[in-house]
């Protein structure tokens, strides 16, 4: 089978080439070319998006041996130029040299045998097979890595057939399943050899820089997230926005942001428990004001409060006056309440007045036993709803 264009020479953006064959996949038009400079999906890096004349490329997969273009729309059979997303390429190059450069360190340096490679949109890991990794061990790695972009090693790919491959000495995760024929090698000079048939940097120095993120244990392993390449500038960028709306909602620089931050959240847990005290309070002293009105049935409404409020002075009535029923209403921010509760000798039931209630206020609820509680979708009934419990009293 004649060599890809996309392996022949990365960096080829475009070429003039034939569309030997078209069809239809899953309702989604593809085309087969004599050549590519497009790459098909494989070994963790990701396919290439690209354009058949005018029409884009979403999708490239080998597929039976040949290599599958699937287009927004249908082309037709006959001479084509096609042309290569390299903004997108090129940063995959970025991070999957930089994969093979990190694996190799990691190699070499700690023993640490890489068992796959994952390129996100965002971050890339690899999955390390080590327990744990120290700090200075991930420190000590970075460091190692870039040493190894800065000394600008060429990257180089060459064909050998399997037997001259056997007699090899080669770090490989393995040959696909039913390999057949030549085996491709790519080199880091000095670092690393290994087997792979995607796209690469000439040069370790087009790795440009690499950032270790995180760690993550998983089973039997440990992962390791990275950035590379654009990717580092992209996302410093992207911290740098974040901080500057930081620094600005909280007035403080960078290097006293998390103390700031973390005083004005203390301030507010105390304002928190202050206001639930004073809320406790305020449920007190309305449930004694209700204790002392007359009648059996007694009502409120509180302009600006919400349920909570309402559902501590009815629990604080029913225990102060347990004949009384009480209709409680609010109206706050968050909408409007209601609250029928009756004591334990008020002799109703209460689930059955709420129901009532409810649908006279056009809201809903629930509850049961001495408290039933609802958001009312109209207070203006609230008349109708005394009367209720007025009757159900008798
Ligand atoms: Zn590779």
């Amino acid at each position: 089978m004649k060599i890809p264009a996309y392996e022949e020479d990365a960096y080829r953006t475009e070429l003039e080439t034939v569309v030997g064959e078209v069809g239809v996949e899953d309702g989604q038009p593809f085309a087969v070319l004599e050549d590519t400079v497009l790459y098909p999906e494989g070994g963790g890096q990701p396919f290439d998006h690209g354009a058949l004349g005018e029409t884009a490329v979403t999708e490239v997969r080998q597929v039976e041996g040949t290599i599958r273009h699937y287009l927004e729309e249908a082309v037709e059979l006959g001479p084509v130029v096609v042309t290569l997303d390299w903004e997108r390429r090129y940063d995959h190059m970025q991070q999957h040299t930089a994969q093979h450069l990190l694996s190799a360190v990691a190699a070499d340096r700690f023993g640490w045998t890489t068992t796959s490679f994952h390129l996100g949109l965002e971050r890339s890991d690899i999955e390390l097979d080590v327990e744990s990794i120290a700090d200075v061990e991930l420190e000590e790695l970075e460091e190692l890595v870039l040493a190894q972009v800065r000394a600008a090693r060429p990257v180089v790919a060459r064909r050998l057939s399997a037997d001259e491959y056997a007699a090899l000495d080669v770090r490989s995760r393995g040959l696909p399943p039913g390999h057949e024929g030549d085996v491709r090698l790519v080199e880091i000079e000095g670092v690393d050899v290994t087997t792979c048939g995607g796209t690469h940097l000439r040069s370790t120095a087009e790795i440009e820089s690499l950032k270790l993120l995180a760690i993550e244990k998983m089973r039997g392993g440990t992962r390791l997230y990275w950035v590379a390449g654009g990717r580092v500038r992209r996302l410093l960028a992207a911290y740098e926005h974040r901080a500057a709306q930081l620094r600005r909602l909280f007035e403080t620089s960078d290097a006293d942001l998390v103390e700031v931050a973390a005083a004005k959240l203390e301030r507010l847990r105390d304002s928190g428990r202050e206001l639930r005290a004073m809320e406790a309070g305020l449920a007190e002293a309305l449930a004694t004001l209700l204790a002392a009105a007359q009648g059996r049935v007694v009502e409120t409404h509180l302009e600006g409060s919400g349920a909570s409020l309402l559902r501590q002075t009815a629990r604080r009535l029913a225990e102060q006056a347990p004949e009384k029923i009480a209709l409680l209403t609010a109206s706050g921010d968050s909408g409007e309440f209601f609250v029928v509760a009756a004591g334990k000798q008020a002799g109703i039931d209460v689930a059955a007045v709420g129901k009532t209630v409810a649908g006279l206020l056009e809201g809903r609820g629930g509850g049961s036993g001495s408290l039933f509680q609802g958001k009312a979708g109209s207070l203006s009934a609230r008349p109708a709803a005394l009367a209720a419990l007025a009757d159900v009293v008798g």
